[in-house]
Formats: structure tokens, sequence, C-alpha cells
């Protein structure tokens, strides 16, 4: 097919898929961190290198230059998700991202007696961050249900939302499910009691086309490296309005418009929100990984992760001690328990298969509270994954079970 066309080969572009002795990698870890192409490693490489210098500041020729790369790396961003360059704050990634809504936004807009809704689903980056300030500012944590298979139940929510709710805070794809929200109808639910809507689309944004204008949602926070970028690196989208409203995080260099000690005054965003030397080389890497990915088309990538979810799972489901977990059209992830063996045992068997999983909590304790399981395993794909890695992970799973008996 034209899927597996635009994806065949693209192995060899991933230096990291391979082992030291030039055996394949199995890598079905890409939700916890994806492997980088070469042309990212190259962008990295080239900007730490030849083209490094500070951004601005510089009054020379090669800081003048990489600011205009810095400053097209935030452009590449806004494209990427439909969203204004000047909307776009570079983070190191979606937990700071998260972090300074809550702490900017947050401190700023909630009081006591105020409410925000999560679901059970969350990842610790989109929980904690809301607790912390739940202590400063007094107010209530509500928790969204999910559904039997695994999605955050929007039915619920609408019940529970009402006008004390500020604000909605939801995973747009788990990172162990794989679920995906019905964003555009979790906003408007949100708006219509009157609260904001974020997206925390760090599983997203690798696996489905995004646009936060045709999502109608407030904030979005994703983090680079899951998108074929470096680590170091994210970005939080914000409405224009929002942004301008909101007041600094973090003071120092390059945030400010005028410091002196009777006063200081705030640049406008984005930069009120980026104090310092900002992660230059790694913003670079990112708009390399945009552009990798954009050159293959997130639809093709949706269609080749939904093709090997849907082999993985009716492989799974021939296994009788397999139970699946999530829906069946997850996107890109498969958690999954074999029943008998724990999921870090079996992720230890696969790696001396050379498969790569990852068994845990995957930062969402509430949500294994929820599975009542301890931990699962997970595999998860990128637009790399092929039927060779599914094929070593099954083999993998059937040693495991004869050495469990
Ligand atoms: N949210 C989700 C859904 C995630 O999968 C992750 C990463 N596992 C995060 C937030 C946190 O991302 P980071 O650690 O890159 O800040």
């Amino acid at each position: 097919t034209a899927t597996q066309a635009a994806i065949l080969g693209r192995k060899a572009d991933f230096p990291g898929l391979v082992n030291s002795d030039g055996s394949p990698w199995h890598y079905l870890d890409t939700a916890a961190t994806a492997q980088k192409p070469q042309v990212v490693v190259d962008a990295v490489g080239n900007a730490l290198g030849r083209d490094y210098a500070t951004v601005h500041r510089g009054v020379y020729t090669r800081s003048a230059e990489m600011t205009l790369g810095y400053e097209a790396a935030r452009r590449r961003v806004a494209e990427f998700i439909g969203g204004a360059e000047d909307e776009i704050v570079f983070t190191r990634g979606a937990t700071e991202a998260i972090n300074l809504v809550a702490q900017t936004w947050g401190t700023a807009n909630l009081k006591p007696g105020d409410r925000i809704l999560l679901s059970q689903l969350e990842h610790h980056s989109n929980i904690v961050p809301w607790q912390l300030i739940q202590d400063r500012t007094g107010i209530e944590i509500d928790v969204c249900p999910l559904t039997a298979d695994g999605r955050i139940d929007l039915d619920a929510a609408e019940r529970i939302l009402t006008g004390a709710h500020k604000l909605v805070a939801l995973a747009h794809v788990s990172n162990v499910l794989g679920s995906a929200l019905d964003a555009r109808r979790a906003a408007d639910l949100a708006h219509g009691v009157g609260a904001l809507l974020l997206l925390d689309g760090c599983q997203a944004v690798p696996r489905m086309a995004v646009d936060v204008a045709a999502l109608d949602c407030d904030f979005y926070a994703f983090s680079g490296h899951k998108l074929y970028g470096p680590t170091g690196i994210g970005a939080l989208w914000a409405r224009a309005d929002l942004l301008a409203a909101t007041p600094p995080w973090q003071g120092g260099g390059s945030m400010i418009d005028r410091v002196t000690f009777a006063r200081t005054t705030f640049a406008p965003p984005p930069q009120r929100f980026e104090a310092g030397t900002p992660a230059i080389v790694e913003a670079i890497g990112l708009a390399a990984g945009i552009d990798y990915v954009t050159s293959i088309g997130i639809d093709t990538i949706a269609a080749h992760e939904a093709e090997l979810v849907r082999t993985t799972r009716e492989a799974l489901r021939r296994i009788n001690s397999v139970t699946l977990f999530g829906p069946e059209d997850s996107a890109g992830i498969v958690s999954f328990a074999l029943s008998g063996v724990h999921p870090h045992d079996l992720g230890t068997i696969l790696d001396e298969e050379n498969v790569a999983i990852r068994a845990g909590h995957h930062c969402a304790q509430p949500l294994m509270d929820h599975l009542k399981v301890p931990a699962t395993a997970r595999a998860s794909f990128g637009l790399y994954s092929d039927e060779d890695d599914v094929a070593a992970l099954l083999r993998g799973i059937e040693r495991t079970m004869r050495i469990f008996g």
C-alpha cells in the first residue's frame, strides 16, 4: 500500500535502531521517547558545531543567523499544530509546559472554591502540578472516570462540570491505553461552563494530525523527544489573548522589557515566558524532527501505527494468558498483562530477545489503581516500527510463557 511504501526502508534513517553488532533492535518504547532520524542528529550536530552561537543578543552575523534558526523553529512548531508563532512558548517539555500553566495562569486565576477537572488516566505530569497549585490556591480537583474500554468518559464529564470549574486538563492520547480523546467535544463541554481546556498532547502529536484551532482548546502541551526531536525541548501553545493576560513565570534575562530596581517591565509573549538562554540547539533539532515527520505525512504515520496496533492486538488476543487494556483503536500504544508473569520479568526476558518494551506504572499510578494492576507491559510504535518488531515481540512472549510454564 501507499502507506507501507512511504514508511518502508525508513529504519535505515535511525542509527539507534541497530545494536553495536549490527543486529536489529526491536524498539517498542517509542511512547517513552522516539528514536531520532539521522537528519535530526545532523541538525543537532551542526547547531552545536559549525553554526553555534547564542540567540537574540549577538550583534555579529553568526548570532543573527542562529536567532533566525531558533525563531524559524518556533514558526515550524506553530505551523505543525495550527497555532500562531507568538503563541508558542518553548519549554523543556510537556512537564514544564503544564507546570508553567499551573503556576502562572493557575496562580493568577484560581481561587478557593474553584474546581478543575482531570481524568483517571492522566500522566503524573498532568496531576501533580495541579496538586501543588491546589495547596496554594485552595481549589478542588475532580476526576473524570473512564469508559469500560479505557476512554475518558465525556458523558460523565458533562455531568460533573459546573460553573465552579475553571479548567479541564486532559490527555489528548493516553500514554498507557492509547485511547484518543474526543477533544472537540471536551472543548465544547469545558467552554459550556466557562472553563478552559488544556490538552496534554505528548502522545498525540507524534501519531495524529493536530490542529489547535479546530480542536478549540486553550492550552496545548507536548514534548519534542517523542516527536523524533531531542530531549530538553517542548512547547506550550496557548491562545494569544490568554498568554497576554498571564503574568511571567521565571524571571531573568530575555523575558524583560526594562529592568530597574524601582520597577521591571516584561517582554510580550512568548519571550515573557522564556527566561534565560533558551535550548537553542534542541529547538533547531525539534524543527528538523517536525520536517522529517511532515515529509512522510502525519496521516501516513497514523495509518501505519493503526495497522501495527491492529495486528498486535489480534495476535495477543489469541494468547489465552494475555489481558489487553485500552480500546481496539488505540493510537500506537498497546498495554497488556500476561497472567502469572510480572511485567518487569516479561520486559527482562524480552530484552534478551532484543525487544524493548516498557513495564511499569508509566507515570500513571491512578490509572494502575483503576485497572487494579501494579503495572502493565506496554508496546508502543513509531513511524519506523514494522511487522518484524511485532513478530519479535510475539516470539519473546511465547518464550516467556515457556519459561514460566
Ligand atoms: N504526558 C504524557 C501523556 C506523556 O506520555 C508524557 C511522557 N511520558 C508526559 C506527559 C511527560 O512528558 P515529559 O517527561 O517529556 O515532560
